[in-house]
Parts: C-alpha cells; sequence; structure tokens
C-alpha cells in the first residue's frame, strides 16, 4: 500500500531515570487525532523509555534507532533531497525520520537548521533528551520536566496527568502546573538527571527586506509555490479546501496542473453566507472534482469544543476562525486524505491589512511573523480528528524566507494586496480570481456573526461579547484538554449558559 498520510501524526513519549526519582504512573496516551497506536519500549544506559506513536499504518517509519539514539517524528520533511546530499555514502535513508536520525549524528542540534517540514521531533540519548519543531512550530510540542524524567506529547491533553514539572525556557500551558509549548523554530536540549533544559533557535523570521525587479519577485513566488505544493502532494488524488480566494486558487491550479487527472476541490459554507459562486469559477476553471458542503450553522456552533480540543488554544478569534474548516474536515468523507490548504499567505504578505502605507504594511507583518506562534493555528490536529492530513504551502520555510522579506512595495502594487502572489499566478487562473479581494473563512462563512447571534440571544450585551466568547473558549479548554473530556460530552449550550450567568447580571466575572 502506497502511504499516504506521514507515518506518525502525533506521539507521547516518557524518559526517566532509573533511579527511583523519576517513576511514576505511565501516562494515558489520549489524542484528539485519529490513528493507530504503537508502543516502543526501551531500558538502556540507567534509563527507560516508553514512546506511543500515533501512526496511519507505518510505525517502523515514524522512529529511527542508530548508535544509542532514539528519534520519533510526527509529521514529515519537504527537503529529503537536499538533505540526502548531506549525508556520506550512497544509501538513502528509508524513512524521514532515519534521515533526521543520521543527521543528528553529523550536526547534533544543528541538524534541525537544516530541516524544512510540518513536524515534532524527540530524540532520546543516554542521559539527553532533544525536542524540536519545525520553522512555524506547524505540529505543536509539549513536555514536562523535572529532575529524571522528561515527558513529552504532540497534544497538550496527553500531559494533563502528568506530575508537576520545573519551569523551563518553554511556553506555559493554562491549568497544567510544569507543562509548556516549545515555541515555532525552536529545539530544547534536556539533561534527565538534572531535568536542566537549554532552548536554542533554529529559525526565525528574515527582517531585512529585499529589492527585486517585478518580473523576477513574480516568478521566484511562483517557483518556490510550485515547489512547496508538490513537495506536499502525496501519490493520491490531492484535495485542495477551496475558497475562491487567491491564496487557495493559487494552489489548487498548481496541484491541477502537476497532477495526472482532475483534483479534488471542496468548499463549506453555510445558511449564512458562502462563498460557492467563486469556488466555482476556480473549480471549473481547472476542471476540479469539486463539492460544496453546506453546514447549518446550529452544527457549525456545535463543533466549538471539538475546535478547542483539536486545537488546544485559548484566543477566541483563533477559534472562531478554525471553526469552519474543523467543521468541513469532520464532514468530508472517508479518511485519511492529504488536504491542501491557502493557509497563512497573508502573513508574510499583508493581506489582512487594508493599508496603502508602506511602512505601516511592513510593521504589520513584522508584528505578525512576530506574533504567529503558540495559536496553533497551523494544528494538522483540526483534520486529525477526522484522520485527515493538511498542510500549508504558504508556510513552507522556503516559501516564507521569500515571501517574507520582499520590500513591502511588492506586496501593495498598484492599489492591489498581496500583487507579487496575483501577478505570480496571473497566467493560470481566471482574471476575476486573481484580482479578488482578500475574505476571511470566518467571514466568508458567517461564523463570526453566528457566535456572536449565539451569545446576543444568551443575553449578553454586544459590548461584553468580546468578553464572553472568551469566557466561553477558556471553559471550553478547561473541560476537554486540562479535564480531559471527549468533546461530545460537553454541550455548548450549557458552557454559554454557564459563562454568560455572571456577564448578565453585572457580575465581574473572574477572567
Ligand atoms: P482564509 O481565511 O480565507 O485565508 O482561509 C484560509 C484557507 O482556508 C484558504 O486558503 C482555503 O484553503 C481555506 N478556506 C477558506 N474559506 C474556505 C471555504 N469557504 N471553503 C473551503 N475552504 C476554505
Ligand atoms: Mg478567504
Amino acid at each position: 500500500m502506497t502511504q499516504t498520510l506521514p507515518a506518525a501524526v502525533g506521539f507521547l513519549a516518557e524518559i526517566r531515570a532509573e533511579t527511583g526519582r523519576g517513576a511514576g504512573r505511565p501516562l494515558e496516551p489520549v489524542f484528539a487525532s485519529l490513528g493507530s497506536r504503537a508502543e516502543l519500549q526501551e531500558q538502556s544506559a540507567g534509563q527507560a523509555l516508553r514512546i506511543v506513536l500515533l501512526h496511519s499504518g507505518a510505525p517502523d517509519d515514524a522512529h529511527a534507532r542508530a548508535g544509542g539514539r532514539t528519534l520519533a517524528l510526527a509529521g514529515e520533511l519537504y527537503n529529503q533531497d537536499e538533505l540526502v546530499r548531506l549525508l556520506p555514502g550512497a544509501a538513502r535513508p528509508d524513512s524521514d525520520a532515519a534521515l533526521v536520525l543520521a543527521l543528528f549524528e553529523i550536526y547534533d542540534l544543528h541538524a534541525f537548521r537544516l530541516l524544512n517540514g510540518r513536524f515534532a521531533a524527540l530524540l532520546a540519548a543516554p542521559g539527553r533528551v532533544v525536542l524540536g519543531t519545525d520553522h512555524a512550530g506547524s505540529v505543536p510540542l509539549y513536555l514536562s520536566a523535572a529532575p529524571g524524567r522528561v515527558l513529552a506529547a504532540t497534544e497538550a491533553k496527553a500531559l494533563r496527568t502528568a506530575p508537576a514539572g520545573r519551569r523551563l525556557p518553554a511556553r506555559p500551558v493554562r491549568r497544567l502546573p510544569g507543562t509548556h509549548q516549545v515555541p515555532a523554530g525552536t529545539v530544547l536540549d534536556i539533561q534527565v538527571a538534572a531535568g536542566d533544559c537549554t532552548a536554542h533557535r533554529t529559525w526565525a523570521p528574515p527582517l531585512a527586506r529585499r529589492t527585486v525587479p517585478e518580473e523576477e519577485a513574480a516568478e521566484t513566488v511562483r517557483h518556490a509555490l510550485d515547489r512547496a505544493v508538490r513537495t506536499r502532494t502525496g501519490p493520491g488524488t490531492p484535495l485542495v479546501v477551496l475558497s475562491g480566494g487567491i491564496d487557495s486558487s493559487s494552489v489548487a491550479a498548481l496541484a491541477a496542473r502537476r497532477a495526472a487527472g482532475p483534483i479534488d476541490t471542496v468548499s463549506m459554507g453555510t445558511d449564512l453566507a458562502d462563498e460557492f459562486p467563486q469556488a466555482r469559477v476556480v473549480a471549473q476553471h481547472l476542471a476540479s472534482a469539486h463539492r460544496e458542503v453546506t453546514v447549518p450553522t446550529g452544527d457549525l456552533l456545535r463543533r466549538l469544543p471539538h475546535t478547542v480540543w483539536a486545537a488546544e488554544c485559548l484566543d477566541p478569534d483563533i477559534i472562531e476562525y478554525l471553526l469552519p474548516l474543523t467543521t468541513l474536515y469532520l464532514r468530508l468523507a472517508g479518511t485519511g486524505r492529504r488536504i491542501l490548504t491557502g493557509y497563512g499567505a497573508d502573513i508574510p504578505l499583508g493581506g489582512m491589512h487594508r493599508e496603502d502605507r508602506l511602512p505601516e504594511l511592513d510593521t504589520a507583518i513584522c508584528r505578525d511573523m512576530a506574533t504567529f506562534d503558540g495559536l496553533n493555528e497551523m494544528t494538522p490536529t483540526l483534520s486529525g480528528i477526522s484522520g485527515h492530513w493538511s498542510t500549508h504551502p504558504y508556510w513552507d520555510r522556503d516559501v516564507l524566507d521569500l515571501l517574507v522579506p520582499l520590500e513591502a512595495g511588492l506586496k501593495r502594487r498598484y492599489g492591489q494586496d498581496k500583487w507579487v502572489l496575483r501577478a505570480a499566478m496571473g497566467d493560470l487562473l481566471p482574471h476575476e480570481v486573481v484580482i479578488r479581494p482578500k475574505l476571511g473563512v470566518h467571514e466568508g462563512s458567517g461564523t463570526s456573526s453566528s457566535f456572536t447571534r449565539l451569545l446576543i440571544d444568551a443575553g449578553v450585551v454586544p459590548e461584553r461579547v468580546r468578553q464572553a466568547k472568551q469566557l466561553v473558549v477558556q471553559e471550553l479548554f478547561d473541560r476537554v484538554v486540562t479535564e480531559g473530556r471527549h468533546p461530545n460530552e460537553v454541550p455548548l449550550d450549557t458552557v454559554v449558559e454557564q459563562v454568560t450567568g455572571p456577564l448578565l447580571s453585572g457580575a465581574r466575572p473572574v477572567p
């Protein structure tokens, strides 16, 4: 069988020094993502290692062992060809995990500075644990460490029963004392016995800006995006979640050009709003096998607990933004699809800033590139809860390294936002698509307004809607992450009633 999904989409790992100090009950491998489980146990050099892999049929490809080291990888790499050239000998490692381990033997921590991928990785060596995220932290990675033990998992909920760990140079997780999230583009190097941890950055958003002639800029953007789409397309028919905006239409056009047959595209809308006509223009142009999925707003809102469960995020704007696609993924037929999105083009290109002044535009881009981390917007778990794997070509490391440094005048030009992308794709899409202005998925699907309406109907005054949204998301987080409940057991109306009650009586809720 040809493998469509990455070998593993998640893991839980426990490393304990066999001194008695680190002993404790093994953690339960709870994940929101679907997958099969495979457990590895090793005992060596006074250290016990247990890894539970959440895999998609080929667990042996999700981990590798050599030279007393074990590496587990959730996710995948996109620059294997260039990485393989760094290895001695002609033999190509037979998995991404083996490739990373082989690079680690040569470069140690610096191996992570070579990788372009969508992954979370754990490496266990005698006395040492290394945890690494990709440049964007797009596969979340959590840990809890104390002298004699290191616990790590791709979902925070898997660590919710971990004993309190020590403070680490990473982001603390709400109400899980001692549990931290590994920042984007970072490796943590942990000494198991002492529990000491050092953080090393492996990627940072570029700050310098490049001036490039128009044509060259458009050409290089087209080339980089084409490569990012190619490396993300598996052996099966690609599926693109298509809004009909320039970002997802470009991805679909590049995927369609390479595919042997028609690609699959799908658009979602609600009874309040959709972008179906816009997406249809693109689907017809590309002759894709296109589907439209209409979700009643009641059903959409009922997926709020699932969205918080998958994203493990406390930001109500992000949850609102992620809700429509999570709902769409839950309605996709079959399992194990590889999904390409147009997510994230706006961040390096400043697409959501309707700003004509270039200094302000570049300031906004700097700010957005400095603050994306920790929100889990890109997490594969959104589609993982229905057994699919999503991947985002615009947040390919090489695409970002090209887009971010383009001077702002190439991003806003001739009165258009994201000019360079529109110029790059001009010949592959209908003109009306190329010039279509930005519409966020939460706007295009009416999600923001339906969540607002729900709270207004519950009696919240308009000035307090934002605060109420925040409280609802916090409460959901506490139930499905901290308490580890399944979202099907968390009825939204009860949560809304509970958090809006104090707001209605005028009492100040505890934040
Ligand atoms: P946006 O907020 O519009 O930039 O959305 C991010 C990505 O989500 C897009 O590039 C599409 O891949 C996908 N998307 C947005 N809206 C829809 C929709 N209505 N139906 C299907 N996919 C969508
Ligand atoms: Mg859109």
